[in-house]
């Protein structure tokens, strides 16, 4: 049992907060139980405000880390006390580290981006660490025959730790239709974790990312996602109303 695994309501979406993320992932991974693991911040919060199936899918992953700072001021706030921020990108980091140690030799997939990046993505992955065994990769633009030619390439696999980048819903919905597939892998959404390993785009510099500022590099970087961004003051104001009305819920302790 891993000490502080406990599920938090943000806006009536769980987080759970851990002290070893990884581990309990590793201790799964060794026990064969499937799982879906979430990385939450406010924009996928406010999704699941407007989207009910994605809320549902949020409410029934077996791991939803707090990604995001909006999520994480949050959690210190209700808590009064320090909550650690793990982007999803550190988390699949950690995971890959722990799957190259000798002796785990676990089955890894990478699906998502475009054409040629999760192969990227794979091979810098297997330079830094020779003994991880990345099984397959698959690009994320493709036909419905060539999705089912992958459907089936899983199912035969059996991957072991399969990261989705499709991007926020679409990777959450995948996962949730297709989990059954490797009912015993651990899935994570990793948005656009592929474009960073692969070398197309840069990770805000750690000084932003220390104040809480990643999401002004991420828009400097695609000044499109302006309107995407809007949802972080909206996160905020919705979270205030909530403290202010609702009741914490605090205390579903993990497996
Ligand atoms: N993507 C994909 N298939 C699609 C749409 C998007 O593989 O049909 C990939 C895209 O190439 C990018 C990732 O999904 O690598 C989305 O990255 P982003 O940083 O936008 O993720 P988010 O912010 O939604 O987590």
């Amino acid at each position: 049992m891993h000490k502080h695994n406990r599920a938090i309501s943000v806006l009536g979406l769980p987080v759970n907060i851990m002290s070893d993320y990884p581990d309990w992932l590793l201790e799964r991974l060794q026990q064969g139980l499937g799982t879906h693991v979430v990385t939450l911040n406010a924009e996928m919060t406010m999704q699941a405000e407007r989207n009910q199936i994605l809320a549902q899918i949020i409410s029934c992953a077996d791991l939803v880390i707090p990604d995001g700072a909006g999520i994480v001021l949050y959690l210190q706030l209700l808590l009064q006390q320090k909550v650690r921020r793990i982007p999803g990108i550190e988390l699949a980091e950690a995971m890959l580290e722990k799957l190259g140690q000798p002796g785990i030799n676990a089955k890894v997939f990478f699906y998502g981006g475009a054409p040629g990046v999760s192969a990227k993505a794979a091979e810098f992955w297997q330079q830094q660490l020779p003994g991880l065994n990345i099984v397959g990769t698959y690009c994320g633009y493709h036909s419905t025959a060539q999705e089912e030619q992958l459907r089936q390439n899983l199912a035969q696999i059996q991957p072991q730790v399969i990261l989705v980048g499709l991007g926020v819903p679409r990777q959450e919905l995948w996962i949730a239709q297709n989990r059954h597939l490797c009912p015993e892998a651990i899935w994570i959404g990793v948005g656009g974790s592929f474009d960073i390993w692969s070398g197309r785009k840069t990770r805000a510099p750690k000084w932003l990312a220390n104040h809480n500022l990643e999401w002004l590099y991420r828009l400097y970087q695609e000044p499109w996602r302006w309107r995407r961004m809007l949802a972080l003051p909206e996160f905020a104001c919705k979270a205030l109303v909530y403290r202010l009305f609702s009741k914490p819920c605090i205390g579903q302790q993990l497996p």
